[in-house]
């Protein structure tokens, strides 16, 4: 496994070169990080302030969920206001530039859409769209609610639509996700732990059909075992150093 960008870039090249390339961006929690939005794991995590089985789970949410809504509520108002930073920017201009189709997140932020990319699969959902746990209807909040927990008009409870621990994915999205990793030549992981799953099966399978796996993380994940090209730090700053000597190499 190699470790500086020349590697990096050189991957990259020799893949244009034989065509177009059919890549996708993995991204994490990492990658929102310099948008003030806390992780899940490491430093500074959520995980380390909250016990996720209170906050997260399917089970906790049935159990109290004024008490699970008065986290997320903190969180929308958090992400509302978020903007993307330099590594978000960068994605965009790898995916204008013909170096990658396809963002599949785990974040449930919008700041790939904020920073203009394309084709972002939300595989996790997204806190600021809710709905309705006994209609179904979708809103999109633009401000955090003014009552926990809020209600529908139906009378339904609403819940942010986002996966919770032990909740399923939904199933067209994943499938998708799961048939883009198959066809791809190139993957970029960005900022994530390689913790949940399925998310973080997804570069294996994309191996397992021959791709070229490069990593931007600040520390060495699970998925350096199948990467080849690890690049350590801070993506903000590694993903725009990155393109700026892709393009202009
Ligand atoms: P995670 O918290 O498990 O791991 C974050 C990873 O990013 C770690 O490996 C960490 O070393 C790395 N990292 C931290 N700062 C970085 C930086 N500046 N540059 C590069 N790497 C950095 O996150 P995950 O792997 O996405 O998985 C957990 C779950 O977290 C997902 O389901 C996701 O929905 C949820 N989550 C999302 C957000 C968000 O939407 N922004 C925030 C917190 C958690």
């Amino acid at each position: 496994m190699n470790s500086d960008m020349e590697s990096c870039i050189k991957i990259v090249k020799e893949l244009k070169r034989k065509g177009t390339i059919n890549a996708y961006v993995l991204t994490g929690a990492g990658i929102s990080r310099a948008s003030n939005i806390p992780t899940f794991r490491g430093e500074d995590g959520l995980w380390e302030k909250y016990n996720f089985e209170e906050v997260a789970t399917i089970d906790a949410w049935l159990k109290n969920p004024t008490k699970i809504w008065t986290f997320y509520a903190e969180g929308i108002d958090l992400i509302l206001n978020a903007k993307p930073n330099p590594a978000h920017e960068s994605i965009t201009k790898l995916q204008d530039h013909g170096f990658c189709k396809y963002i599949i997140t785990q974040n449930i932020d919008s700041l790939h859409q904020k920073a203009g990319s394309k084709d972002v699969l939300e595989i996790h959902g997204n806190i600021t769209r809710i709905r309705c746990m006994k209609c179904n209807e979708k809103q999109i909040y633009t401000e955090p609610p003014k009552e926990i927990p809020p209600m529908c008009k139906c009378g339904g409870m609403l819940r942010p639509d986002v996966v919770l621990f032990n909740e399923q994915l939904p199933h067209e999205l994943i499938n998708k996700a799961f048939d883009i990793a198959k066809k791809a030549d190139l993957v970029f992981i960005v900022g994530t732990s390689a913790e949940v799953v399925p998310a973080a099966t997804l570069p294996y399978i994309s191996k397992k059909n021959g791709a070229k796996i490069i990593i931007f993380n600040k520390e060495k994940t699970e998925h350096v075992q199948i990467a080849d090209c690890f690049i350590a730090g801070k993506c903000e700053e590694s993903l725009p150093k990155f393109l700026n000597m892709l393009l202009n190499q």
